[in-house]
């Protein structure tokens, strides 16, 4: 099977996964947009996933990324930076990245804003909030009580804008039980920024929980691309 058969197929069964989540949910298939994890695979086959009508692509390595986007900047594709952000990168992600999903502190909304602002253009951001039980080993995301803060410091720089929440599935817990909390943090931040509405969760593994609770942006890297070489 050539390359581009095998990501026609394995992008043929998600997007049916997805229409059948929407459809148990009584959503609209249009109301979630599949964010392609292209980590640990080639630009050609990013270009590749283009050709077949993939619009937005996510990355979690700030120098693969990088590298990734110059090499197809021509696809006018979306770029979703999703990993770990460090304070001396993050100005470096906003160049190339149109949504960063996992700004998870007020340290870095500095450097991400200068770096939009160097880029000349706003920055899409959503805030990653941990669903992690309180007191567990640091994972990535914001602890949902320091979510306001957060959000504020966000709406305050001039060249970011708020556009909603992402989160992570924990290992060790039900996705669906993990999602019901999410979706309380969402109808709360919501309350205060009604146009955030934004929600990014769900993927290769948890993708119809995620739809069931609201997810407009769900994550999916193996389910489309195989498993990865190195795992995260
Ligand atoms: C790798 C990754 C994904 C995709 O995971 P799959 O299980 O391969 O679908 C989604 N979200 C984040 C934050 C990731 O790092």
């Amino acid at each position: 099977m050539s390359r581009r058969a095998e990501l026609e197929s394995g992008l043929g069964e998600v997007r049916a996964r997805i229409e059948r989540a929407c459809a148990d949910a009584g959503r609209d298939a249009s109301q979630v947009t599949l964010v392609a994890v292209t980590k640990f695979f080639p630009a050609s086959d990013v270009r590749l996933l283009a050709d077949l009508g993939v619009t937005d692509v996510g990355e979690n390595r700030h120098q693969e990324a990088e590298a990734k986007a110059a090499e197809c900047a021509d696809l006018g594709l979306r770029w979703h930076y999703i990993g770990g952000l460090q304070s001396n990168k993050a100005g470096a992600v906003a160049r190339y990245a149109d949504v960063v999903e996992s700004l998870d502190r007020p340290k870095l909304v500095g450097r991400l804003d200068r770096g939009a602002q160097e880029r000349g253009r706003p920055v899409d951001v959503l805030l990653q909030v941990s669903l992690d039980p309180p007191g567990a080993e640091h994972r990535a995301g914001v602890d949902p009580d320091d979510l306001a803060v957060l959000a504020e410091s966000v709406t305050a720089a001039e060249h970011l804008r708020l556009r909603g929440l992402m989160a992570v599935a924990p290992l060790g817990e039900e996705p669906s039980s993990a999602f019901a909390r999410l979706a309380q943090v969402r109808a709360h931040f919501l309350d205060q920024h009604p146009s955030a509405d934004l929600l990014s969760a769900g993927m290769s593994g948890d993708l119809e929980a995620a739809i069931a609770i609201g997810a407009t942006h769900v994550r999916v890297g193996s389910a489309i691309l195989g498993s990865r070489p190195l795992h995260r």
